[in-house]
């Protein structure tokens, strides 16, 4: 006998990987450039070359063994230092290094930051549309997930929903902004409001209630808008953060939890989150990386190549006569799908060689993400392909 809902997890599909292969196996059927993958959300821009640069240099100059050691289990001293020097300039006051866990990736910091928290019954809320594995690192905490609808096309919560869904099993909220998959930020108007209603919440229950603020597209944001520092809205947030999608790094695994100072029982809750990254075995992470975060932390990545993508695609598919949701972060395009069935859609994009993903596991049914981190060539050989689909879609045929 073993863990059956392991088992269970393990079997399941994922249904980004499943059309991510299906594209793959179409290239080699009708040739790579006939094909139109917006399926990953794998960043195409590459690493900044300060970077790639500062690896060599740690390779060629560090000590070896040193270099690939173990660091401190909660993260190596420069690098915290670093992630505390720059979330002190976000926050506007300082943010010491002892607040910072290092971790593998924003996966690893989700599910540590849940952990932390979590206790037998309680519940985490979820803004949808929102990213699937929330799902599976919430259970995993042992909680149940509960989701709150969005208000409208702007993609900002519905906050009437959001008061109706607390109770005194709410233990914690997660947001993401920029969001995957609707590229939605939350405004400064929407995180007052969600922190008004969980201060009122804690009050009435008598107990803590977090945000979980999931930021690694934080840096990926267009029109010169910026994502706020939510601690400053709501003190008991934890932030997770990872460099998979700012410095286009998703296959080294490094991230980290930030417990800012401004939690309640802040040495309690950051003993918390060390003890959950323990329990999963999230302690040590990749020291390389580390090294490299220590050095680049102010890196940020270009966005031009991804802001042409939104522009290029947001316009194209509006004036086909496709309902989109205009992204202000992120690399995704969210988008209704005719007909009201997302899986339907996604069918009949197939047929023309267009590949994207139905929403609905995302928490939002009748929407597709269509993943714009792709290169703009592919992107302009889409589009005659999109028409089609649009022309038959709207009887146009
Ligand atoms: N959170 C969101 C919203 C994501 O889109 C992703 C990955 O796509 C993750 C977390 C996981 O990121 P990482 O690869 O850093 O673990």
């Amino acid at each position: 006998m073993i863990a059956e809902n392991m088992v269970q997890l393990g079997q399941c599909k994922q249904i980004i990987r499943e059309i991510a292969a299906y594209a793959g196996e179409r290239r080699a059927v009708v040739g790579a450039d006939n094909v139109f993958d917006f399926s990953i959300g794998n960043p195409s821009l590459p690493a900044p070359p300060r970077v790639n640069a500062t690896i060599r240099r740690l390779l060629d100059e560090m000590d070896s063994v040193a270099l690939h050691g173990y660091t401190a289990a909660v993260g190596d001293n420069r690098a915290r230092a670093a992630v505390a020097a720059r979330e002190s300039e976000r926050a506007g006051h300082a943010i010491p290094p002892d607040c910072v866990y290092m971790t593998c990736g924003a996966a690893a910091s989700l599910t540590i930051a849940m952990k932390a928290i979590a206790c037998p019954g309680d519940r985490m809320l979820v803004l949808a549309p929102f990213f699937p594995e929330y799902k599976v690192f919430v259970e995993n905490a042992g909680a149940e997930l509960g989701v709150v609808p969005p208000a409208d096309l702007s993609m900002q919560p519905d906050l009437g929903a959001l008061e109706a869904a607390i109770d005194e099993r709410v233990k914690a909220v997660i947001i993401n902004s920029p969001n995957n998959p609707s590229g939605a930020i939350l405004t400064e108007q929407t995180l007052t409001a969600v922190g008004d209603i969980l201060r009122a919440a804690r009050e009435k229950y008598g107990h803590e209630i977090f945000i979980i603020s999931d930021e690694p597209y934080r840096e990926l944001v267009y029109d010169g808008k910026t994502v706020p520092f939510v601690p400053n809205f709501y003190d008991d947030t934890l932030i997770c953060y990872s460099y998979s999608k700012s410095l286009s790094l998703p296959g080294e695994r490094i991230g980290y939890v930030l417990v800012p100072p401004s939690v309640r029982d802040h040495d309690r809750v950051f003993a918390a989150v060390y003890g959950a990254g323990r329990s999963q075995g999230y302690v040590c992470a990749p020291s390389l990386m580390q090294y490299v975060v220590a050095e680049c932390s102010q890196e940020r990545p270009d966005v031009a190549g991804y802001d042409g993508n939104r522009r290029l695609l947001y316009t194209a598919l509006t004036e086909m006569g496709f309902e989109c949701v205009r992204p202000d972060g992120a690399f995704y395009l969210f988008v209704k799908a005719p007909g009201g069935s997302a899986a339907a859609f996604c069918e009949r994009a197939k047929k023309y060689e267009l590949m994207f993903v139905p929403a609905d596991s995302f928490g939002v049914e009748g929407y597709v993400r269509i993943a714009y981190c792709t290169t703009e060539a592919m992107i302009r050989r889409s589009l005659p392909a999109f028409q089609k689909l649009a022309d038959e879609c709207f009887g146009r045929a």
